[in-house]
């Protein structure tokens, strides 16, 4: 069970019909500075975003 704690952070997003957000990189954080929102709006801060909405 000591590997479980390990792998915490290699969850993968295809598991759960989503990607990486390619906005913010999955970090949830709006890529430009300059914004007034300073969450992603892609992805609404998740980091995550839906795989067929990424497709279209
Ligand atoms: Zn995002």
């Amino acid at each position: 069970m000591k590997e479980e704690k390990k792998r915490k952070r290699e969850i993968k997003p295809e598991k759960f019909q989503m990607v990486w957000c390619p906005a913010c990189k999955g970090t949830g954080r709006s890529p430009n500075k300059d914004a007034e929102v300073k969450v992603c709006t892609l992805c609404g801060g998740f980091g995550w975003v839906r795989k067929e909405a990424c497709d279209a």
